[in-house]
């Protein structure tokens, strides 16, 4: 194979004929029919065959290529925008040709734009069964891919790692002959069966997919229980300290939470434990005890955040917190100044300050945490792998520090089974008592000048008001302008009130002066985009108004939702949306307006867009998948895990075997 194909297969994301062999059909055509020309029906996908007529490049209205095909029934018009000269060559006037593609009524008359064009000779007879269409790129169309696939299909080893019992008890083909059944369909396979992927070859090959996943993560899990890790025994002197402090006391599920914890910190391998819990669950405390394990054993502790606002916010808490039990916690974040930022990161050198917080600033060169026990990252789903990678090797060589993730992002217990076997879970399924639930309401933007008012009158009750502008995802530009009207327009219909701005932006230090004068109700009405998106956590604010509710995502509007009813005062929250709704819009809209848990909410988001994007797939390094569907194959999901541990103990040649044929080197950053 040359370098250029190799090139061009790369970027379909072919290294090797075992992944052609796994390059399945996006969907199939069905081209053992021919329709008379006279029949073809404007919107269905159809195969005509007749005699070319002529063909020419047309130059207006744009240059194309314009050929006009007679069978006995009529003529139809193919169209093609961008075109080969060879293309030209098959269009041959008197060529015999077959057209696949989906008729409408153009500018030419009934045409097909764009149809896959065959040369065929008179009575060529048609193929028997359904034709697959695989995911192609320029340079690598159908005809090569299938010529690829059946070289592959032929050289390669097609052995079946999966032991029989389980393949009988799920009714699944054997791997070659689902193979087989999906690159070369039956004359009577069932096109439906085939096309919504429920065929049993499509089964088979989802379950080895969900197999290798629960396989690849739990083998990444097991390698991390190897390693040593600091113990940290429970001392519980500082913990139990802090908690007598607080004007509160923990929920059943923060010491249920803290408990887990508490149990893995004190074992020599290290912790990886995910905190699920609700937007205001109260994460940060069963974290701060974490930390104090840690403390007590005379090791260090980071948390990192993800935006300076709320690493600035947990610095503060912890603060408060440990000041009057003689804790110091060191603040890390890019907006320090220099001399302050060298003097916090020498005591951190040099032990004598065993807590930091900080934002990615911590993960800096510069930053050592010599004694570094445990690492927390909240909001974990905001950052990349490789950031949190980054914290956990702060710590001294040899030695991996206990990783505790916190999430507000509550996902279902499928996806957590699929996304995080690689980790153990904790869940705050409580929130604190005293919280009055926060009543959403809706309103169309002709109804603004009512919101307007009804914030007025919060803040003139004493309460404070979050205001959220519009998400303009294609440009920054637009949005911050968006911002900065939408204060200009409050400050003026609101001049008894003290209206304030925050946006991505502004230097971090104005950042935070705003937020502070907000926190300390300095400021009645806060205009923000979505940089207070998470973790914010301001109780006075009773009232949050988002503005084209309709442009953000469920968890993020869950989020924003989240900044509210955090105290004692009945809070709401106003989602002002512009008409007309899309479909997605109104869905959405209206799963946040029915719904205030947030599991709820991510189990419809699941339903409404899949799961990719909620859980940030794309940059948790977990192998995607590319087949199976963790909402459509549920009933599958159990037993691939069930076996997948029973693989990884019994058989592990046929493990490896199946890894590497799914995964080749992927598996890499997983394992790091
Ligand atoms: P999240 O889980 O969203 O990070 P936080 O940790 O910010 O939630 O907690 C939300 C608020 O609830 C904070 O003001 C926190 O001090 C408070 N809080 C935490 N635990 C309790 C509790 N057991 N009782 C009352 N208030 C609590
Ligand atoms: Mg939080």
């Amino acid at each position: 194979m040359g370098a250029q194909l190799a090139g061009l297969l790369a970027k379909l994301d072919i290294r090797g004929p075992r992944d052609l062999l796994l390059h399945l059909p996006l969907r199939y055509e069905d081209e053992t029919r021919l329709a008379p020309i006279a029949d073809a029906r404007p919107g269905f996908l159809a195969q005509v065959e007749g005699e070319v007529a002529s063909c020419e490049v047309v130059l207006r209205p744009r240059r194309q290529l314009v050929a006009r095909i007679r069978d006995a029934s009529g003529v139809l018009v193919a169209r093609w925008l961008n075109f080969y000269p060879s293309q030209q060559k098959q269009l041959a006037v008197g060529r015999r040709v077959r057209l696949f593609g989906e008729p409408r009524v153009g500018f030419f008359g009934v045409e097909m734009v764009h149809p896959r064009v065959r040369p065929v000779e008179q009575g060529e007879p048609l193929p028997e069964a359904l034709t697959p269409v695989y995911p192609a790129t320029a340079g690598v169309g159908q005809a090569t891919l299938r010529k690829l696939i059946d070289r592959a299909l032929a050289s390669e080893p097609l052995d079946d790692p999966l032991p029989p019992d389980v393949l009988h008890e799920l009714r699944l083909p054997g791997f070659a002959e689902a193979l087989r059944a999906l690159h070369h369909p039956a004359p009577d396979a069932d096109p439906a069966a085939l096309e919504l992927r429920e065929h049993p070859a499509w089964r088979r090959i989802k379950f080895e997919e969900l197999l290798v996943q629960q396989m690849s993560l739990r083998r990444a899990y097991n390698a991390r229980r190897a390693r040593r890790a600091v113990p940290l025994p429970v001392q519980d002197r500082l913990p139990r300290a802090l908690l007598e402090t607080l004007p509160f006391r923990p929920t059943g599920a923060q010491r249920r939470a803290a408990a887990e914890i508490a149990a893995d910190l004190a074992a020599p391998h290290p912790m990886q434990r995910l905190l699920q819990g609700d937007v205001g669950s109260g994460k940060t405390l069963v974290a701060a005890l974490a930390m104090l394990q840690a403390v007590d054993n005379g090791w260090q502790a980071a948390m990192m955040a993800p935006t300076e606002i709320l690493a600035e916010q947990h610095w503060r808490k912890l603060s408060d917190w440990l000041a009057p039990l003689g804790i110091e916690v060191a603040w890390l974040s890019g907006s320090r100044r220099k001399r302050e930022r060298e003097a916090v990161l020498e005591r951190l050198h040099n032990g004598e300050l065993l807590l930091a917080v900080g934002t990615h600033a911590l993960i800096e060169d510069p930053v050592t945490l010599p004694r570094l026990a445990l690492a927390v990252v909240d909001e974990q789903h905001r950052f990349g792998v490789r950031q949190r990678l980054a914290l956990r090797e702060k710590g001294e060589e040899g030695r991996r520090p206990h990783m505790l993730m916190m999430s507000a992002t509550p996902i279902p217990r499928t996806l957590a089974m699929t996304h995080y076997a690689d980790l153990d879970v904790s869940v705050l399924d409580e929130l604190p008592p005293g919280r009055t639930p926060i009543r959403t309401r809706l309103a169309s933007d002709a109804r603004r000048d009512e919101v307007v008012e009804r914030v007025r009158q919060a803040c003139l009750g004493g309460r404070q008001a979050y205001w959220v502008c519009p998400l303009i995802e294609e440009s920054e530009a637009l949005q911050l302008q968006t911002a900065v009207e939408t204060f200009d327009a409050l400050a003026e219909a609101l001049p008894e009130l003290r209206v304030g701005l925050v946006h991505g932006r502004l230097k971090a230090h104005e950042k935070s002066a705003t937020m502070n004068a907000f926190s300390a109700g300095e400021i009645d009405v806060l205009v923000a985009t979505t940089v207070i998106e998470v973790g914010v956590d301001v109780p006075n604010a009773s009232l949050m108004v988002i503005e084209h509710a309709e442009r953000f995502g469920l968890a993020q509007l869950h989020q924003l939702r989240g900044r509210v009813g955090r105290g004692r005062a009945e809070s709401a929250c106003i989602l002002i949306y512009a008409q007309p709704l899309s479909q997605t819009g109104r869905e959405r809209l209206k799963v946040i307006y029915e719904n205030t848990d947030g599991f709820e909410i991510a189990r419809a988001d699941l339903r409404i867009r899949g799961p990719g994007e909620f859980v940030g797939a794309r940059q948790s390094g977990l192998p995607l998948l590319r087949y199976a569907s963790l909402e459509n194959d549920t009933d599958l999901i159990e037993p691939a895990r069930e076996l997948a541990e029973r693989m990884l103990r019994d058989m592990p040649e046929a493990a490896e075997r199946l890894m590497q044929r799914w995964l080749g080197g992927r598996e890499a950053l997983l394992r790091a």
